[in-house]
């Protein structure tokens, strides 16, 4: 269930420890993107602005983040979509979809930070991808997206 329909967005340099709930940080300066889980269960989503995560349209009003923030790792798995600052329920995934996200995620970054196996469509090349130019949250790799968000908010909310 959806408790917060809408999200204010509010431009940040950083992001401030707590997140209130309904609102949409967006930091330029750390390329990323935080608010309060849309379920209202008090947990804190960072996504990640790049090529090959999330990227944001902002029409002068409003924001949209694309693609949908599934949270998987976290209780309430809630998977939605922020469209012009409106919050749409979206079906929560089978375990087989998240896998199956994960290893394309995977593919994507190793095709962007370009490995010569990275085309290879084969899932176990990606798994030991070293993505050597990429800042340390990026190192998805096969370490869990609730590690990887952990890493990220250490790095900037230190
Ligand atoms: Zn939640």
């Amino acid at each position: 269930m959806i408790k917060h329909k809408s999200l204010q967005h509010v431009f940040v340099d950083s992001f401030p420890s707590s997140l209130e709930p309904g609102k949409l940080y967006v930091s330029v300066e750390y390329g990323s993107v935080a608010h309060g889980c849309c379920c209202g269960c008090g947990e804190e989503i960072v996504t990640p602005l790049t090529p090959t995560d999330w990227h944001i349209v902002y029409d002068g009003e409003t924001i949209t983040l694309h693609p949908s923030v599934g949270n998987w790792t976290l209780a309430c798995r809630s998977h939605y979509i922020i469209r012009k600052g409106e919050v749409i329920e979206a079906p929560a995934w089978s375990d087989q979809q998240v896998a199956a996200e994960r290893r394309r995620d995977g593919r994507a970054k190793a095709a962007y930070f370009g490995t010569t196996q990275a085309a290879s469509p084969s899932i176990a090349s990606t798994a030991v991808t070293p993505e050597r130019d990429a800042p340390q949250y990026l190192l998805s790799g096969n370490i869990g997206w609730k590690a990887r968000i952990r890493r990220f908010w250490t790095k900037i909310f230190r």
